[in-house]
């Protein structure tokens, strides 16, 4: 049988499930906030043009607005500065080929509870593949923090001196980028660094070498906890704007049941 005939026939009969990773996009998720001197995203904005009223009696549609990093959001190369100059760097140049990829999933749940500030280091994924294999090359990592289940003020966890969320450290992700070839690293926080990541070295690190080495980000990402460590598979297209940095996008998960 051919593959894709074999996958419908999963799909049809429930062996293949479609898990979805993404947050409702709404006008009450919260926006990255950046400290006052830089710049700062538009919230997301839904207004209605029609309704089936005076304005469009038959029909309904609504003017979207927000800034290329709300909600379940994509990053690309071009959002950093080290991806600045690499090719194929924005949503509307990225290789369809990279929107459908394996994705491994680190359970640090139990450590993000514990500690706001979680930091995922390399050798707790070194762990992790010992006990799942190696990360393999071309795969999302994705950290399972259960971060999703928070709403409101608890999810971006501001203070006085910034957020505080789980993230990878340095060492962590320039190794998963150098030594494990992954596509890109995605998190269930606003940002693929920690909340306090602006203070690491170099800052920011999981943007620093995702993005100089051409690789995605993808944030605020949800049911994490429905995948297995292995074996699942992501559709992940962003919207196809213009010399985009990133976008919102619906982000899908296939697994198959025995996985
Ligand atoms: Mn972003």
């Amino acid at each position: 049988m051919s593959v894709l005939k074999a996958l419908v026939q999963a799909l049809g009969s429930g062996g293949v499930r479609v898990v979805d990773l993404t947050q409702t996009l709404s006008e009450d998720f919260p926006t990255i906030v950046l400290p006052p001197e830089f710049g700062p995203s538009a919230p997301v904005r839904i207004e209605r043009i029609s309704r089936y009223d005076a304005a469009g009696p038959a029909w309904y549609w609504n003017n979207l607005s927000f800034g290329e990093h709300t909600g379940t959001h994509f990053d690309a190369p071009a959002h950093w500065f080290t991806g600045r100059d690499r090719p194929l760097g924005t949503v509307d140049t990225l290789p369809v080929g990279h929107m459908v990829a394996p994705a491994c999933v680190i359970d640090c749940s139990a450590g993000s509870a514990a500690d706001d500030d979680f930091l995922l280091t390399r050798e707790m994924v070194e762990a992790w593949e010992a006990e799942h294999g190696l990360v393999p090359d071309g795969a999302w990592v994705l950290m399972r923090s259960d971060w999703s289940k928070r709403t409101g003020a608890d999810y971006a966890n501001l203070r006085d001196d910034g957020a505080h969320t789980p993230g990878p450290d340095a060492g962590c992700i320039r190794w998963l980028v150098e030594e494990r070839g992954i596509l890109g690293f995605g998190t269930e926080t606003i940002g693929t660094d920690a909340g306090q990541g602006g203070h690491f070295d170099p800052p920011f690190p999981a943007h620093h070498f995702l993005h100089g080495a051409g690789r995605y980000g993808l944030q605020c990402l949800t049911n994490l906890h429905l995948l297995p460590p292995v074996g699942a598979v992501l559709m992940t297209a962003p919207l196809k704007v213009h010399e985009g940095s990133g976008s919102p996008l619906r982000v899908l998960a296939m697994v198959e049941d025995n996985a």
